[in-house]
């Protein structure tokens, strides 16, 4: 059985411990690899690696940290075979699209932020002709990121990537749900020349593994996505070290839909944006507010296409549209929450069902695409994360009535907006508390945008000058002419 290692001071080895958690594929619920289970003594190597690494590689000119994260960027892109298929067995997402989005995306990321810092620059603040400031934006040092299991490695090297574009070193840790995808990234990180002790990666649980990165005295800043309950963790633990913070976390992103909108365009963006990658997407529109006048016709059309083309099935079978959901644990809770949604008066629509597919992955974690209406917004269905493919329909009167109810959640993480009227489009932006709008699209992103949420959605922003703000330190300079 294939053993993931640690990738620590530019080696492969394995846990101190020489303990190991087992990793299984959630189409088939098998093990199939093994998965470090490291505590603190390895997290205290990576960050000695990390520290001894610091001096060099924040003297390194920006052009050949530039060429060698170009490099990273060449070698995930040719072996983008391996990494997709690794990603869809470990996670379940299918093939496509994690050859299509996710292992693209990771591509892009270390290609985007490897080429951003030649473009970084600072402030320069004259005062008349009697003194300038200037500031400098120099690396932290040693940074810690930790990452969830919905977009593995997507999600991991957005972190990574602005941080060792800025010159810090890297302890690092993934979801141990879905380890293997970092696993195959520090393998190309040594084969891309990235030098030893630039980026850690610690395999593990999160309170072994995370809690250590979190409470490490020379760890100086957290980027941290995942969910809201861990955020305040890692909250608790750092704030009053004085740690620089980045939370990203959970969502319950309402859909807003006006009888205006243009009906076709509207309907094949949502039926993705609420079930694409299981719905395990932080982005996802969880919460699909329909303007009365629409809401028979939408909800005819919604539920028969998502019967029609949501084959849920083998991730690894092209035709699949559903893969499986990530875990065991993940499975139940999903299927908890379809079930207090019918203790709450919610009248299922379609779906609602575990699937055992023919064949190879019958024993495997799929959940049909479920659509439910007749619930309160209010009610826990409607206010708790549920990160599965499970949609509540609703109706609304007013942008007064929808503002309200979408804005409801203790989250604030991003809205869908769809109409053809302009300037209530620009109105309803406004207004909806969320970090991200989209009007008439969704998933639609520009890596220099700022992305993060507000309430309990999150601290800080990712994306762009923010990253990289957020991974240096500002130091402003006073010349006095
Ligand atoms: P978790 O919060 O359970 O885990 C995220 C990461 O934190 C994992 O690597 C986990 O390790 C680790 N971790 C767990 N406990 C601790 C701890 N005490 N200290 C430090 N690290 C810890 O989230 P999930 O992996 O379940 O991911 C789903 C959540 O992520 C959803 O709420 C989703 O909304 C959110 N998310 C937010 C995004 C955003 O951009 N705002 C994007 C994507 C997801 P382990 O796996 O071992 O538990």
């Amino acid at each position: 059985m294939q053993k993931i290692l640690n990738y620590i001071n530019g080696q492969l080895i394995e846990p101190v411990s020489k303990s190991y958690l087992g990793n299984p594929d959630p189409s088939t619920g098998e093990v199939y690899s093994l998965c470090p289970d490291s505590d603190a003594a390895d997290v205290e190597s990576a960050v000695a690696a990390a520290k001894a690494a610091f001096n060099q590689w924040s003297n390194t000119p920006s052009e050949k940290r530039t060429r060698i994260m170009t490099r990273i960027a060449e070698l995930i892109e040719s072996n983008l075979d391996t990494f997709a298929k690794a990603e869809t067995i470990d996670q379940g997402k299918p093939l496509w699209l994690s050859k299509n989005g996710e292992i693209p995306r990771a591509v892009s990321n270390m290609r985007f932020f490897g080429t951003a810092i030649e473009h970084f620059a600072s402030e320069a603040h004259p005062m008349g002709d009697h003194a300038i400031n200037y500031t400098l934006r120099t690396p932290i040092g040693v940074v810690g990121c930790i990452s969830p299991w919905n977009l593995p490695l997507y999600l991991f090297t957005w972190k990574i990537a602005p941080a060792i574009a800025a010159g810090n070193c890297v302890v690092a840790k993934p979801s141990e749900v879905t380890p293997m995808t970092a696993f195959l990234l520090s393998e190309i990180c040594i084969e891309a020349g990235l030098p030893a002790g630039v980026l850690n990666i610690v395999h593990g649980l999160g309170v072994k593994v995370g809690s250590a990165i979190t409470a490490h005295p020379e760890i100086k800043a957290i980027s941290f996505t995942g969910g809201t309950k861990t955020g305040e963790e890692i909250a608790r633990i750092a704030a009053p070290m004085f740690k620089k913070l980045s939370l990203e976390l959970g969502g319950k992103n309402p859909n807003i839909i006006f009888a205006d909108c243009d009906f076709e365009k509207m309907l094949d963006e949502t039926v993705r944006s609420s079930f694409l990658n299981q719905g395990e997407i932080c982005l996802c529109g969880s919460r699909i507010f329909i303007e009365r006048p629409l809401y028979e016709k939408f909800k005819i059309a919604f539920i028969n296409k998502v019967k029609a083309e949501l084959i849920v099935g083998d991730p690894l079978d092209a035709a699949t549209k559903t893969g499986a959901i990530v875990s065991k644990i993940h499975f139940e809770k999903v299927l908890s929450y379809i079930e207090l949604a019918k203790q709450e008066g919610g009248n299922v629509l379609c779906g609602g069902n575990a699937v055992k597919p023919e064949g190879r992955c019958n024993k495997g974690w799929f959940i049909e695409p479920t659509v439910i209406e007749g619930l309160s917004y209010n009610c826990r269905t409607n206010q708790e994360e549920i990160f599965g493919p499970v949609v509540t329909l609703t109706p609304f009167d007013t942008e007064e009535e929808v503002l309200m109810m979408a804005n409801s959640t203790q989250y604030g993480l991003a809205s869908t907006i769809w109409t053809e009227n302009l300037t209530r489009a620009h109105r309803m932006a406004a207004q909806i508390k969320a970090g991200i709008i989209w009007i008439n699209c969704w998933l639609l992103r520009d890596l220099r945008t700022p992305f993060g949420g507000v309430k309990s959605s999150g601290v800080g922003r990712e994306g762009g000058w923010e990253a990289l703000r957020f991974f240096t330190e500002a130091k402003n300079v006073c010349i006095k002419l």
